[in-house]
């Protein structure tokens, strides 16, 4: 008889604890699914800022380029006029600086000089600066091409004194190196055709204008500036695969995506256009 009583008491023991146990688990189980609740409420959170960000982002990426035109006002050679949502730009490719390479043209007297800059290996190619008739149509609200497509040989761009902008590559897509050497004070050099380009810094606009200045536009509309953001001078590792970044400008205080000259290749452009470019003719 006692021998049964001390399993039944057992046996009650037994259940005491199992009840206790069940209610532990329980009890962490619940603390784990309100754990749950609360990081989904957070996720939700999280969320709802992306996408408000995203919508400053879109306001942001509706560019309007429409107000830096002005600059080309009174540009000799170049005459620009509004098609809607396109700038028609063209040039006629003139430098308004000195260049040897005026020299045995129309224009020699006036712009003729010799080469003063730093290059002991300077040679003077055998083209001459001519005339040329280049016309960009440019979207006026640039924004970034799904797709970008690599920079076309020849003119991508138009600077602010109406030379164009090539890429960065010589002939057959071969680097700079020894174009360079033909690069004049001005680091513009003329092509065949007496195309007169500039593939790197325009020292003449930077001298004329600053070296954190706005220089120009590549044809899918997004603006060229100088070397220099807020007083440091940027290098292509600063930059992104295209060459360019955004970030404010004076001309663009709500930020627009730009490109920047750099001292070290590309220069100018990376792997194409940020943007679609529009048509270019000659
Ligand atoms: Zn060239
Ligand atoms: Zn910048």
């Amino acid at each position: 008889m006692m021998k049964l009583f001390d399993i039944l008491f057992r046996i009650f023991i037994l259940s005491i604890c199992m009840v206790g146990l069940l209610c532990m688990v329980n009890c962490n189980t619940q603390t784990q699914s309100e754990l749950e609740d609360q990081s989904y409420a957070d996720t939700e959170g999280d969320q709802e800022s992306d996408e408000i960000d995203e919508n400053e982002e879109e306001e942001i990426k509706n560019y309007d380029i429409s107000s830096i035109l002005s600059v080309f006002d009174g540009v000799h050679g170049v005459y620009y006029a509004i098609d809607e949502d396109k700038i028609i730009i063209s040039t006629t490719n003139l430098p308004n600086h000195k260049s040897p390479y005026y020299l045995d043209t129309e224009w020699e007297e006036e712009r003729y000089a010799e080469y003063a800059g730093t290059n002991t290996s300077f040679r003077l190619n055998p083209n001459r600066i001519d005339e040329q008739d280049i016309t960009f149509s440019i979207s006026l609200n640039p924004k970034e091409a799904a797709t970008k497509e690599p920079t076309p040989m020849g003119p991508i761009g138009i600077s602010r004194n109406g030379v164009v902008f090539f890429n960065q590559y010589a002939a057959g897509y071969s680097a700079l190196d020894n174009e360079i050497n033909s690069f004049d004070s001005y680091l513009g050099h003329p092509a065949g055709s007496g195309l007169y380009h500039y593939h790197m810094e325009p020292v003449y606009l930077t001298t004329a204008y600053g070296d954190d200045a706005f220089l120009g536009l590549l044809a899918d509309g997004f603006p060229v500036y100088g070397p220099v953001e807020n007083g440091e001078v940027l290098s292509s590792i600063d930059l992104d695969d295209y060459h360019g970044h955004v970030s404010a400008t004076k001309e663009f205080p709500n930020g627009i995506y730009h490109y920047h000259i750099s001292a070290d290749a590309p220069y100018l452009n990376g792997d194409g256009f940020f943007g679609t470019a529009g048509s270019i003719t000659r």
